[in-house]
């Protein structure tokens, strides 16, 4: 595949943009395949990416009955933070952090990695404690937080009221590396990479039925046909209990819609991202200009991807407390995710009771910023056929022994 560059750009400008290649292929499915992977989000991608680069292994089948990306990994609001409070999350998570700080030039196409530092706000003395500990824990993990006061907060982001009505801005977990990126690019350069390592990303064809023989898979039922595999890899969020059903086991995940809402786009008035979780509000701002507005899961399990209508108005409610400067702004689009919660707000990296059969999900409201590190860490331990450190505490067994890794300070609200 031909590799992007200035040279390219300018060299395809001069003969009217005929020359670009199509970025990945479509192909029909082979009869069979050493991995398949369900699902053509950013994790499933990003697992199949690093099975090829770290492993070598290049027959490998992307399943999407979408089209890739357009789950929640192009649906979410793109916050990218490893300020976690357990060894365990902080470590897959900076994992993440800082493979996106040079994903771009390793997939050779421009994720848009914009580290322009996340806080989060305290507004009750409840949080300042919480996030105080959070910061001395990021500091212990070799993580760069910061707990700063309601000066430098006004000062990073001057249009904040820190005096507000109800809840006034008392200080914030600072981590000036955290940040955003394009999301559909992730999806995109993942996809390229794939494909350019002679995976096929297989797009509008659904999973239907997971077939086995003596405790082990044998491939996959789908839209297209039978699709064998010697092993199989089930990365699909929102979906997992249905496609955990298929293969006969059941997990501790509930789905939830999860919503977001953009402006119109404005003049550049915020350089940081900003999350308000006693308010269950987060803002930031797109390179277009629009103010990406992120708020709360709805109460009740389901499969829509719209959200109800009340959550918005409650999160542009208890937004416009601390950002009074949005009242007359007008909201462009809202959009829903289907996100899979755990009980204690981790994900699960695990093999599963089928043999050969492996598991990524449980990312809930938040995996956006840990797709490369969770494809690094389910790629290793697909390849293995054993979790490998990143992955070895977010196991299924966690559950049945009560080893809970709690995150609900960190990731109940937030993203
Ligand atoms: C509104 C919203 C805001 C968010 N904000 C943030 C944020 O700011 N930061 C952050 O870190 N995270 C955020 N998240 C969470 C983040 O988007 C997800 O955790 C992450 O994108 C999950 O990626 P994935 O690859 O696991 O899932 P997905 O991108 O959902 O991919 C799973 C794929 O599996 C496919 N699939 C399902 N069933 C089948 C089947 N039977 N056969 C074939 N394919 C199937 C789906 O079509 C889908 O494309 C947000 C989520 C939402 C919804």
């Amino acid at each position: 595949m031909k590799r992007y560059s200035a040279f390219a750009v300018a060299r395809e400008g001069l003969r009217h943009h005929a020359g670009w290649e199509r970025a990945w292929k479509s192909p029909a499915p082979k009869p069979s395949y050493d991995v398949i992977i369900v699902g053509a989000g950013g994790h499933g991608l990003a697992t199949a990416y690093y099975l090829g680069k770290n492993f070598g292994i290049t027959n490998v089948a992307v399943i999407e009955k979408g089209w890739l990306g357009g789950g929640n990994t192009g649906r979410n609001t793109t916050i990218i933070r490893s300020n976690y409070l357990q060894d365990p999350s902080a470590a897959i998570y900076e994992k993440a952090r800082s493979l996106y700080e040079d994903l771009s030039q390793d997939l050779n196409y421009n994720v848009m990695f914009s580290p322009r530092g996340v806080m989060m706000l305290a507004q009750t003395h409840h949080e300042i404690r919480g996030y105080q500990r959070t910061a001395h824990a990021n500091a212990l993990q070799g993580v760069e937080t910061e707990f700063i006061g309601p000066e430098r907060v006004k000062e990073l982001c001057p249009i904040i009221e820190t005096r507000g009505p109800r809840y006034p801005v008392l200080g914030a977990l600072w981590q000036p590396r955290g940040g955003t990126a394009r999301h559909d690019a992730v999806a995109w350069g993942y996809a390229r990479a794939c494909s350019d390592m002679g995976m096929d990303i297989i797009q509008k064809c659904e999973v239907t039925g997971v077939t086995q023989e003596g405790g082990q898979v044998t491939g996959v039922e789908t839209t297209k046909g039978h699709i064998g595999c010697t092993k199989l890899g089930i990365v699909v969020a929102g979906h997992s209990g249905v496609l955990a059903d298929m293969a006969g086991f059941r997990l501790p995940i509930e789905s939830v819609a999860l919503q977001a809402l953009v402006s119109e786009p404005i003049k550049p008035c915020m350089d940081v991202v900003v999350m308000a979780n006693t308010v269950h509000g987060y803002m930031s701002q797109s390179d277009k200009g629009e103010m990406v507005i992120g708020g709360g899961a709805d109460g009740y399990n389901n499969y829509t991807q719209r959200g109800s209508f009340h959550h918005i108005e409650e999160t542009v409610r208890a937004l416009i407390e601390t950002f009074p400067i949005i009242s007359r702004l007008k909201m462009l689009r809202m959009w829903g995710g289907i996100v899979d919660m755990t009980g204690d707000r981790s994900p699960i990296i695990s093999p599963t009771p089928l043999g050969n059969t492996f598991i990524n999900c449980g990312w809930g409201t938040g995996g956006f910023k840990a797709i490369p590190g969770s494809g690094w860490a389910t790629a290793e331990m697909i390849a293995r056929g054993t979790p490998g450190p990143l992955a070895a505490e977010f196991g299924l067994n966690r559950f049945r022994e009560g080893r809970f890794i709690d995150e609900s300070v960190a990731a109940g609200v937030a993203h």
